[in-house]
Formats: structure tokens, C-alpha cells, sequence
């Protein structure tokens, strides 16, 4: 099944929920940046929690980041997305497996650690805004429904889950996050407690084959909703051998230095993907060239 979300209103325009099924998106993740077990998790989490808050943007160009930014061993996350479902993002250290919890589970809040998690939307008409929030848990759902709730003051509920197989591949992974206007009634609200706890494990919910409209039910059930928009997902990078080219000729003579290896090229990794774009000496020259003349 490929990636996508879903996006509904419910209980009179009272709450907003949001599903996704990322499995594929975050196993591409791992393939990329080489993660062990509980550093996938941990990157998937934070990934399905990105494209979550980018079902919120409309508009083109318009952009979420998330930053967790701990200090266990993985030294922090960084995802983005954009509006047309595109996600992205790493790991500082992708080589993290720690012991599970006594439950089984993967450590993942023993490997972001204390410390914050950063929001920033970039929008259309509302320009660039950054929020953060202190680490609950590093378990990074209920970092990111504290950080709604608390600074961003829409009280909020996030189920994030990565399962992974004996061999580290990323068999589901998925989430939701359900946003309470003031106006709920106290009895949309327990009833809404009550559905997730029913529900559970989101991972185990995506193992089992639910969709993300599956999902969306079983969270609102008993409430009146309706779904407004599905939106595919994928991981998408913006990166290109000509941004990178570009980045070179932007470089001082002192930093180009320090890229530039015996045979006189460069060689340029993205963070967020793992690509690597090699120049050669004169392709550099040339790129610095035309900077030059403008
Ligand atoms: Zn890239």
C-alpha cells in the first residue's frame, strides 16, 4: 500500500484529525542513512509526526520543520515537509540500537534524550514562525502533543509508532494527531479518550493492515466526521546536483579549500538525503566563475 494520509473534520467542526500510513516513507529513510533499530524509530516517529503537521499547510512553498533536539546518543532530528506531501529528514548519529524497555519496546526516548522540540512553519501570508517546547518523554508523540497543547495552545493527542522486523526493515509505521477546539463538549472528549485507548498501538494498527481512513475511524467513533482530503506521501528530497553545484560557488576560498580533496574535486553530501554530488576542479571553476558575474 503506498503512503498517503488523510485529513477530516468532526464533532461539528470541533476537531481536527489527521491519519497517515508511512511505512514505505520510512523505510526508505532507513535505506538512506543506514539507521539501526531504535534510531529508525526514533527518525520515523519524527518523520510521520512531520508529515502530520504538514497536512495543515495549503499553499505551494509553504513548509514544516521539526527539530528534536536531545541529547542522547542520536543528537537530534531534523524532518521537513511541504504541502504536496513531500517528507524528509535524518538523524545526527543514524548508528543508535539501544536495549529495549522491559515492555519490548524500542527505546526511543532514551535515545533523543532531554532537551526541546522546534516547530517552524514557513507560510504564505503569516511568514516563518517558530514555537518549542521542553522534552516530555523524547518518546517525540507526546513531545509533539505537549509542544500543540502548551505552546501552540490547541490542546492536542498524537499516536506515533515504527515497528521493525529481526532484520531492522521498517514493516509499519504510522499516526495520527487529533486537535480539540475549545468549544468540545466534555462528552466528545471522553469519547474520544476512550477510542484511542481502544485503538492502542498505531504501529500494530498499520501491522494489522488498517488505513489511514480505518484509523481516522476507529479514533472517531460515535462522533459525527467527514473526510475532506487524501494527500499521498512520499520521501521526497529537494536537493539537485545543480543546488549543490550552486552551494560550491557560494563558498568562500577557505571553506572551498577544506572540500576540495587531492584530485582537486569537491564532494557534497545532503544532509537530509544522503546524496552525494562530486564536481570536478573545473566544473567548480567554472560554477564560481558565473557566480562571480553576478
Ligand atoms: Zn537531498
Amino acid at each position: 500500500m503506498a503512503d498517503y494520509l488523510v485529513r477530516a473534520i468532526g464533532a461539528g467542526g470541533n476537531v481536527r484529525a489527521f491519519a497517515a500510513v508511512t511505512t514505505a516513507l520510512v523505510d526508505e529513510a532507513r535505506r538512506r542513512h543506514d539507521t539501526w533499530p531504535t534510531a529508525t524509530a526514533a527518525l520515523g516517529r519524527a518523520l510521520t509526526a512531520t508529515a502530520l503537521l504538514g497536512a495543515m499547510l495549503k499553499d505551494p512553498d509553504e513548509s514544516v520543520t521539526l527539530r528534536v533536539a536531545g541529547d542522547g546518543p542520536l543528537r537530534g532530528i531534523i524532518c521537513d515537509a511541504d504541502e504536496r506531501g513531500h517528507v524528509r529528514g535524518y538523524v545526527n548519529e543514524p548508528h543508535v540500537d539501544l536495549d529495549r524497555t522491559p515492555q519490548g519496546k524500542l527505546n526511543v526516548g532514551a535515545a533523543v534524550g532531554a532537551g526541546t522540540i522546534y516547530v517552524t512553519r514557513q507560510l504564505a501570508l503569516q511568514g516563518i514562525y517558530t514555537g518549542s517546547a521542553e522534552l516530555v518523554s523524547g518518546e517525540i508523540a507526546e513531545d509533539l502533543a505537549y509542544y500543540l497543547t502548551r505552546s501552540e495552545q490547541t490542546p492536542s493527542a498524537v499516536g506515533l509508532g515504527v515497528r521493525v522486523d529481526p532484520d531492522g526493515v521498517v514493516v509499519a509505521a504510522g499516526g495520527y494527531l487529533l486537535q480539540l477546539m475549545p468549544a468540545t463538549p466534555d462528552a466528545d472528549r471522553d469519547r474520544l479518550e476512550a477510542n484511542l485507548a481502544q485503538l492502542g498501538s498505531v504501529s500494530l494498527a498499520v501491522e494489522r493492515g488498517m488505513t489511514p481512513e480505518e484509523i481516522l475511524a476507529a479514533v472517531l467513533a460515535g462522533l459525527d466526521y467527514e473526510i475532506l482530503e487524501r494527500r499521498d506521501l512520499s520521501f521526497t528530497c529537494r536537493c539537485s546536483r545543480e543546488r549543490a553545484l550552486a552551494a560550491i560557488a557560494m563558498l568562500d576560498e577557505k571553506d572551498l579549500a577544506a572540500l576540495e580533496e587531492e584530485d582537486h574535486g569537491a564532494e557534497l553530501t545532503c544532509h537530509f538525503c544522503n546524496a552525494v554530488y562530486r564536481f570536478s576542479e573545473e566544473e567548480i571553476r567554472a560554477a564560481r566563475q558565473n557566480a562571480d558575474k553576478h
